[in-house]
């Protein structure tokens, strides 16, 4: 956690706090340890800024398992290895290995048309896990393009690895774009009434996919409201 010295910002998280400490959108873990730029700095208080710890580590140990190029197995080796042999790690009753092991599972590779190829290694991971820290992901992006908060009654919904990318609304030019090398992209469309409302893609290590929309709760409300009505 790095100072931001001379600004006088507030939290992008709540909005309430003085930032006194630079977070990173996506979490800094993701990228492996000689990377000169980590994502995008944002102003936080400290508070905010450790809230997601655990969560950010877990999806680190997980996708640096499941991503499927050459930055993911070097996050792997310098991290995720690297903590679970930690000699505090490995005192524990159920140490983190014990935790990745369990979770694994056989998994099926099949072609399009259904033809066994092989088989491989995959791993579970913890949706409510995944949710918590893509919610911060969009929020960071957010306030990096607009430069303001999602209000904080919004609804996130988050899809994992989603079969159907709607990919017509992805094809959509949109200036909310960005990359970092082979570890994160995204890309987000958001309505033209309210630009806090959208959908929003996220790539992680090239090969896990997130989907996550942002609804307002108000609208949501009204369309429902509406729909109801024409059915009666
Ligand atoms: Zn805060």
């Amino acid at each position: 956690m790095k100072k931001i010295s001379g600004e006088n910002k507030t939290c992008y998280l709540c909005g309430v706090n003085p930032a006194n400490s630079a977070d990173h959108v996506p979490p800094k873990n993701l990228f492996p340890k000689d990377y000169q730029v980590k994502g995008y700095k944002l102003p936080a208080c400290s508070k905010c800024n450790n809230l997601l710890h655990l969560d950010e580590e877990y999806i680190r140990d997980r996708f640096s398992i499941a991503g499927q190029n050459d930055t993911a197995r070097e996050v792997f080796q310098q991290g995720t290895r690297r903590s679970y042999l930690r000699p505090y790690e490995m005192l524990k009753s159920v140490t983190k290995l014990d935790l990745i092991n369990r979770d694994t599972v056989p998994v099926i590779i099949k072609s399009p048309a259904g033809i066994h190829i092989g088989n491989t290694t995959g791993i579970k991971i913890d949706a409510k896990r995944v949710n918590c820290v893509s919610v911060k992901i969009i929020k960071g992006l957010y306030y990096h393009h607009l430069g303001q908060r999602i209000p904080d009654d919004y609804n996130f919904d988050a899809y994992f690895d989603p079969p159907n990318w709607l990919p017509d609304l992805l094809n959509k030019p949109s200036p909310l774009i960005g990359r970092f090398d082979e570890v994160f992209s995204y890309k987000g469309i958001v309505t033209k009434q309210d630009q806090a409302t959208g959908i929003w893609w996220l790539s992680f290590y090239k090969s896990l996919g997130l989907i996550v929309v942002v609804e307002n709760p108000t609208l949501a409300k009204e369309i429902k409201a509406q729909r109801e009505t024409k059915h009666k």
